[in-house]
Order: C-alpha cells, then structure tokens, then sequence
C-alpha cells in the first residue's frame, strides 16, 4: 500500500513549518474524537505548468463541513486558495496530492469542544494513482462489503471528516483481506451507497446511473465532474436509487473519486461485469477526464487553477 512521500513544507495558520514539525498533542479534541475535517485534492503536471483541479470546489466542500460542526475557520476561501498555491510552489512539486485538515486542537477535555482552538493546515505530497496504474487501465476486482454506510441523520455523510472515515476502513480492510482491491457499500436500506473512498457509477443501455446523495455518500467533485462530462458528451444520465443487483447485471461499471480519478470495475463477487473488459463509456469518460486534468483538453468548464 502507498506509504506518504513527505515534502519539505506544511503551511498552518498563515506560516510554513517544516514537515516533521507539523504534529498535535496526543490529547488534541480531533485524536480523542475525530473531529478533524479533511479535503483530498489533486495538482496536475499540465503543459502550462502544475493545475490544482476544482480547488474552489474542494474548499466549498470543506467549509461546508466545517459548518455542520460549528468549527470557525479563520481564513476565506482567497486566503486558503492564495496559501494552496504558495505551497505547492514553495514544495517546488508539479503532480501532487493536497489535503487541507481544519481540526479541533489540544485543549478540551471531554466532547464538547469549544475549549479547543481550531487550526487549519495545507499540507501536499507527491501521489500516483491510488489504486495503481493497471487499476486505470483493465480495472479492479470489487465486492460488495458486508459493512454497510451510515444511516442518514446518524452522523453526516456528506461531511467529510476523520471520524467518518472508520466506515470506509473496515470497508476497505475487508475487501483487501478478501483479496478485492475495492468494496462498493450499500445504504442502510441495501441500496447501492458508495465505494469506500469513491462514488460508483452504472452503465447501462448507453445511459449513466448513479445513486443521488441520500445522507449515506459524500458528494464527490469527480461525481460531479463525470455528470458534467457525460452531459457535454450527450450520454443520458440518471441520479436514481439502484438495488445490488445492478451492480451484476450492467454493462459497465466505475468509480470515482480524487484519488481514484475514473476507475473501471472489471468485476463484482467474483462475476464480470459485462465482458469483463473496460467498457466504451467508462473509457470514453476517463479519457475526457484525464484529458482535461492533464490539460490536453480545453478547460471550458474553468475547473484547473494555475498554481504559477
Ligand atoms: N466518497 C468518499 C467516502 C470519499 O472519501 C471520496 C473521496 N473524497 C469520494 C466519495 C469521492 O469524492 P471526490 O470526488 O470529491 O474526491
């Protein structure tokens, strides 16, 4: 599994620290109870120099959970956009992985955590391809978890916060010790949730299914960005609850996500989907995907900022 690449410099709370600086105290209110808000983003080598993929987005994301539990950040949208920016450029890195954390520091004893300060850091390191190159090119094993996702209105899904994530490590562990790379989770109700750290999408007749965001998902960017370009690429889309048994009988299967960008499901328990082989849609929407990230494509929908 990918061990971190550190780089030389974590930005926190308007300064850069060097990266081995950059620690908590053991007592901090986000190690005690997971209150730290995280977002997972993606700089691109493009032929204009490194591009940071729908930044704006990402933080709107983050400042919406932050929202949900009442943390204050003390930096805007500019400021944190500005700051991104500086960073990556002072790493001196091109393709690279950022992931801003707001979390609860050291002060609170117990649950209620107004007596700890929150901090807000930026760090970034050099990240391949999540589930590894050949996963983008022939696709992954997945299996349905016995875990399932949370239950609406239980803790907020659409928050993206550590605590949330012990759901998508037991998911993820269980698959890999099933000798799957990945696991898609159903909802509380058995309909089809989300991947452990991606959203799924189905192909089917020509057309794109995805589950709507029902309080079991996190809204992803990507889910968004593949909307987008199946739209712009005439393909009919359709936000809809799906039952488990799609997930055998489409023609097509993926998932998305920042790390994950568009990967094919080749097969699910053991059953191929389809042939087997990628699909011509799934294909099609990776390859305008990366396309545009890479900056092969025109950026119409505006989603690359520029870290020079
Ligand atoms: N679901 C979960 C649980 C995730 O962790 C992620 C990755 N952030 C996604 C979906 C995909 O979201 P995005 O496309 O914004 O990275």
């Amino acid at each position: 599994m990918a061990k971190i690449t550190e780089s030389d410099w974590i930005w926190r709370d308007g300064e850069f620290i060097p990266w081995k600086d950059a620690t908590v105290h053991l007592l901090a209110h986000s190690v005690q109870f997971g209150s730290a808000v995280f977002e997972g983003i993606r700089c691109y080598s493009t032929p204009k120099g490194p591009a940071v993929f729908r930044l704006r987005e990402h933080l709107k994301r983050m400042y919406n959970s932050c929202k949900i539990y009442r943390m204050d950040v003390r930096w805007t949208m500019d400021e944190l956009v500005a700051a991104t920016r500086e960073l990556i450029a002072k790493n001196k890195l091109d393709a690279c992985y950022i992931r801003p954390m707001v979390l609860r520091g050291y002060g609170a004893a117990g649950m209620v955590p107004h007596d700890s300060p929150v901090e807000t850091y930026l760090p970034c390191w050099p990240w391949g391809a999540y589930l590894g190159d050949e996963a983008l090119e022939k696709g992954v094993d997945a299996c349905v978890s016995s875990w399932h996702r949370v239950a609406p209105n239980t803790i907020p899904a659409a928050a993206k916060i550590a605590g949330n994530y012990l759901s998508g490590q037991l998911i993820k562990m269980e698959a890999l010790r099933n000798g799957f790379q990945e696991a898609i989770a159903l909802g509380p109700d058995g309909m089809l949730s989300e991947g452990s750290g991606q959203n799924v999408f189905v192909v089917d007749g020509g057309a794109l299914y995805t589950p709507p965001i029902d309080g079991t998902l996190l809204p992803g960017i990507t889910r968004d960005t593949v909307i987008t370009l199946a739209k712009d690429a005439g393909i009919p889309v359709h936000v809809q609850p799906l039952t488990r048994e799609v997930l055998y009988t489409s023609d097509e299967l993926f998932v998305c996500g920042t790390a994950s960008e568009v990967t094919p499901v080749k097969s699910v328990d053991r059953l191929p989907v389809g042939d087997g082989s990628v699909g011509p849609i799934t294909r099609k929407l990776q390859q305008q995907f990366l396309d545009i990230v890479n900056g092969r494509a025109r950026d119409v929908h505006g989603w690359l900022t520029p870290v020079r």
